[in-house]
């Protein structure tokens, strides 16, 4: 349904009055900034501490300090199978088997995991197909990568670049450049979302471009898990990863995950690297020679559980359980519809926009993310905001990123936003 928005406080009241959620913020802590509560919208770089994280922490310290190594097998969770708590919650967040997923280590280093298994350049064939403006860590993953594998990086990996005079990438410029390179392409590795543009990309139309070049087709979902649906398992995507700090508020260099799709998850003879948590877990404790992987995404693991890190993974997803992710998309649709409306509104008071918009319009092709180029003072409106209790993100030379996120964000924050850009930019 289209909703007519005002940029009033009292229309942003009156959302937020009906929001189904709106009770999901008392359950976070909202950071104080010079002294009162902060408009908190980098839920994309680091999500916010739901309060119920200290108890699911401390749970697990007592386990610690009442059961010493006992705790493995007799605390509460025990954790030995800590893990294993995990799939389950996460299926509907990336739409995978459980037999599909696995939480472990961090993304950067599954990512590295996965590109050893799923990155298996033979002949012509060795090339890496991603976006332009790739996360850094990403992009040094690839390179390196490429260089394990003996290749110069600058003739392995292509990236896919804007059309011009667009900020973001067409889904055919994609299909384009994997049907171009089509025989010498090993990988394509793209964002599920693009942590600078806020772009959702169209993961099933690429896993299918992918596969028809003959290709393998992986997703970096850091800014897309919690933040838009997934399909992982119908889209036919071979492999994923995530962190899990930034929409799923799981707490600074929080443990990760990865997905690896069912048609691969048996077959031993994926090189991968081996550790004994990759191990069948019935003969683990035998402590054998032999490595005989899990017949699941577990025969990825390497190490034993980081249990305190996943104790406030399972806080936060917990959350995510009781709010529903259709509400919680639904809402986060919404709010960000009321953010671009709010932006326009400012725009359109001037002859020339004062901040060109670079995150797709269609609310498809976006989630709980805006990017701004700010075309004049972007410093200046950068500043003011953080004067006046708003904490956004800066990236030079002149973009300002804004991601109001549904389970604590709302439509007064959103209004709040607009009034110090309006009042900057005069
Ligand atoms: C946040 C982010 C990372 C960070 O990697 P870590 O291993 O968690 O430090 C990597 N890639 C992308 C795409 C990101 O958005």
């Amino acid at each position: 349904m289209h909703i007519q928005f005002e940029n009033t406080i009292d229309f942003a009241k009156e959302l937020d009055n009906k929001d189904p959620l709106r009770h999901f913020r008392e359950q976070f802590y909202i950071p104080f900034l010079n002294g009162r509560e902060s408009v908190y919208l980098t839920g994309n770089s680091l999500g916010l501490q739901p309060r119920r994280t200290q108890e699911y922490i401390i749970t697990e310290l007592e386990d610690w300090a009442n059961f010493g190594v006992e705790g493995h097998f007799h605390a509460n969770n025990p954790w030995v199978s800590y893990h294993e708590l995990f799939p389950q919650i996460l299926t509907k967040l990336t739409g995978a088997y459980e037999e599909e997923l696995v939480v472990m280590n961090q993304l950067t280093v599954n990512l590295h995991l996965l590109m050893t298994s799923f990155y298996r350049p033979s002949g012509k064939r060795y090339k890496i197909i991603c976006e332009t403006k790739a996360f850094p860590s990403d992009q040094y993953a690839f390179a390196t990568q490429a260089k394990l594998h003996g290749f110069n990086p600058d003739d392995t990996v292509i990236e896919v670049m804007p059309e011009k005079g667009s900020a973001y990438i067409s889904t055919e410029s994609i299909i384009n450049s994997i049907r171009t390179h089509a025989s010498e392409t090993a990988l394509v590795l793209f964002g599920g979302v693009n942590y600078y543009s806020g772009q959702v990309f169209d993961m099933e139309a690429i896993t299918k471009a992918a596969h028809e070049a003959g290709a393998m087709c992986g997703f970096d979902l850091a800014h897309a898990i919690g933040n838009v649906p997934l399909q992982l398992h119908d889209w036919n995507v071979d492999f994923a990863c995530w962190c899990s700090y930034k929409y799923l508020n799981s707490g600074p260099g929080g443990v990760a995950g990865a997905f690896i799709h069912g048609n691969h998850i048996t077959n031993t003879n994926i090189p991968r690297l081996g550790g004994w948590w990759g191990h069948d877990k019935n003969k683990r404790f035998k402590m054998e020679k032999e490595f005989t992987p899990m017949p699941t995404a577990e025969g990825w693991q390497l190490s034993n559980a980081p249990v305190l890190s996943m104790a406030a993974h399972k806080a936060a997803l917990d959350i995510f359980e009781e709010a529903g992710l259709d509400a919680l998309f639904s809402k986060a649709k919404k709010l960000n519809d009321y953010l671009l409306f709010t932006i326009d509104t400012i725009n359109n008071k001037y002859p020339e926009p004062a901040m060109d918009i670079i995150t797709p319009r269609n609310n498809t092709e976006r989630g709980c993310q805006v990017s701004l180029v700010m075309k004049r003072q972007g410093r200046e409106v950068f500043e003011s905001l953080k004067k006046n209790g708003v904490i956004a993100d800066w990236r030079e030379p002149d973009v300002i990123r804004i991601a109001p996120v549904p389970l604590y964000n709302n439509f007064e924050d959103i209004f709040h936003f607009g009034e110090i850009v309006t009042k900057v930019l005069g």
